[in-house]
């Protein structure tokens, strides 16, 4: 199925530091900091469309016609993983509001089940951004789409989907259930396991940012 809303970064510091965050030795910290870093460049690359008012400044020199951000954004955070997108898209946008959901993966059923949710009361959003780093069955993700419109998300309103690492499989489900919504992403690896990992991955990107699920 031809994906025309997927955007895989080609960045030679985006191929970069997706080495260091893939390689199973990085620490936690590390791998936060990647993370951040990844997330910036992705949201920079995601954002080239987004509108800009005319301001008009002075220079220490003259007057002249500057630009400002002319969208009001929305980033909608999916619970736990990521939260770790989250200052890299407040430094880029600051003005942007930050609504946290939340969505966990039924391990059994590989399905997600909402259990937080922060969305404000009405839909005042020219454009929201869905940060996830992982991609993997789209389930969430697809969920997550269908709340936001749900909420009042819809044309004009935008909403893209900032991955660091994304699944076929995952890309094929958000596009079949929401041709609108692009897709940015730092790579397209290979497929699923049968546990629902992207292989080859990074492993589980919650636990490698806040150095849980470790046996040793
Ligand atoms: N979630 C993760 O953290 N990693 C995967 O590989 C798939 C889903």
């Amino acid at each position: 199925m031809p994906t025309p809303n997927l955007h895989v970064s080609q960045h030679p510091a985006v191929l970069h530091k997706l080495g260091i965050l893939r390689d199973e030795t990085t620490e936690p910290k590390k791998f936060r900091e990647v993370v951040r870093e990844l997330s910036w460049l992705l949201g920079y690359e995601a954002l080239a469309d987004a509108r800009v008012s005319p301001k008009r400044i002075r220079t220490p020199i003259e007057e002249m016609e500057a630009a400002e951000l002319g969208e009001r954004i929305g980033l909608v955070p999916i619970l736990r993983a990521g939260l770790g997108m989250v200052d890299a898209m407040l430094e880029l946008f600051p003005e942007a509001q930050v609504w946290h959901l939340g969505l966990f993966r039924d391990e059994r059923t590989l399905r997600p089940v909402e259990y937080y949710n922060k969305l404000p009361d009405s839909a005042t959003v020219d454009l929201c951004l869905i940060l996830d780093p992982m991609l993997a069955t789209g389930g969430s993700a697809t969920a997550a789409i269908d709340v936001l419109k749900r909420w009042g998300a819809v044309k004009p309103v935008r909403i893209k989907l900032l991955n660091l690492i994304a699944a076929p499989e995952g890309v094929e489900a958000v596009s079949a259930a929401h041709p609108d919504v692009a897709i940015h992403c730092a790579a397209l690896d290979r497929q699923l396991n049968d546990k629902g990992y992207i292989m080859p991955g990074l492993g589980d990107a919650g636990d490698r940012q806040f150095g849980t699920g470790r046996s040793d």
